[in-house]
């Protein structure tokens, strides 16, 4: 089969062998599939490998249609079923990735095998490309689980590349009121503003801390910065902070920013070693929440609420390749500011 592999340090179109779909496994037609933030990390880290990283097929966030089945298998869906599912093979040896190695090609290939019991039907009449978006917003709407919301939380989203416009939609359909967002792209906020963010702010121009505070009065007196937090309480809506960016120092920069017992969840993909002081966070008794992928179950709650319209995806979609274009879109990425998603249709010329 025809795909995009990652091999000598580079993304070159190639042939590949086509996968074998196994007991309980599904052979799918690739319809189209998103570029990842981790994918790019896995390309980066591929030019300082020895073997250049070795032969991948990337992609996971992906929609196909269904072609043929392994054994063991109930045949749930008709050939030519558009599915989805999570990027994980269920194997008698444990869990296998779909994306991250040569063996169990993602979505950047004509074709790839998925586990039948993970597939999940495209509701009729949402669009393929839009479900192609159902695994991104799944880690948002994680991410918004994690954080356990209360009536009177105000949020406050920080970057909006993909992660935090997830974490937008998760929140405005929680009715988490009002959504502040910071990111230094204007192609990025105004994404933001129609994901569902209330208020949107340039960290070049004013500090997001101080405009989610100007959100977040109680209408009780501000005991100010005289007395600290931890004696007289913030005097604000209680604040949950998301970090959507990924990177060493962010953490530290939210510890400075966050007000008294701030939930901080983590989202943001970092690679690298990180620092922060714990007595920043200490003083101001703030719980930091860790918050990875998502559940099998979410992922089946998000695509409702797309196939439901009660998230527009939509406007993410910012660029659509063929294979051939994937090298490009790679470095299109490489500064991201006027990109949200890209799309792979592998099939198209
Ligand atoms: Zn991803």
């Amino acid at each position: 089969m025809r795909a995009a592999v990652l091999r000598n340090r580079r993304i070159e179109v190639g042939d590949v062998p086509a996968p074998e779909p196994g007991p309980g496994e599904v052979l799918v037609k690739t319809l189209a599939c998103g570029i990842c933030g981790s994918d790019l990390h896995v390309f980066h880290q591929a030019q300082h490998n020895d073997n250049g990283g070795g032969a991948i097929v990337m992609g996971h966030e992906f929609v196909g249609e269904v072609v043929d089945y392994g054994a063991e298998t109930a045949k749930r869906f008709k050939p030519g079923t558009r599915v989805n599912s999570i990027p994980i093979l269920n194997r008698k040896t444990g869990a296998e990735f779909i994306g991250y190695s040569a063996v169990n090609p993602g979505g950047y290939g004509e074709y790839m095998r998925l586990t039948e019991d993970h597939l999940l039907e495209i509701p009729n009449g949402l669009p393929t490309e839009h479900a192609a978006l159902n695994e991104p917003m799944s880690v948002g709407w994680h991410a918004v689980n994690r954080a356990r919301l209360e009536k009177g939380d105000v949020p406050l989203v920080i970057g909006c590349g993909p992660i935090g416009l997830a974490v937008i939609a998760g929140l405005k359909i929680k009715g988490a009121h009002p959504i502040v967002a910071a990111s230094r792209s204007a192609k990025r906020r105004e994404l933001a503003l129609k994901m569902g963010a209330d208020v949107v702010v340039n960290p070049n121009d004013g500090s997001p801390y101080d405009v989610w505070r100007e959100q977040a009065q109680t209408g009780l007196p501000d005991p100010g910065p005289t007395l600290p937090g931890w004696l007289v309480g913030s005097g604000l809506k209680p604040a949950v902070i998301f970090e959507c960016v990924g990177g060493p120092g962010i953490i530290q920069e939210i510890l400075n920013g966050a007000p008294q017992d701030a939930r901080i969840v983590i989202v943001g993909l970092c690679f690298e070693e990180d620092r922060f002081q714990p007595m920043t966070g200490m003083g101001k008794e703030v719980s930091l929440i860790f918050s990875n992928s998502f559940y099998r179950r979410e992922y089946a709650e998000t695509l409702r609420h797309l196939a439901e319209g009660e998230i527009d995806v939509a406007p993410l979609i910012t660029g659509k390749v063929g294979l051939d274009g994937v090298a490009h879109a790679f470095d299109e990425l490489e500064n991201p500011k006027n990109h949200a998603k890209i799309l792979i249709e592998p099939w198209r010329d």
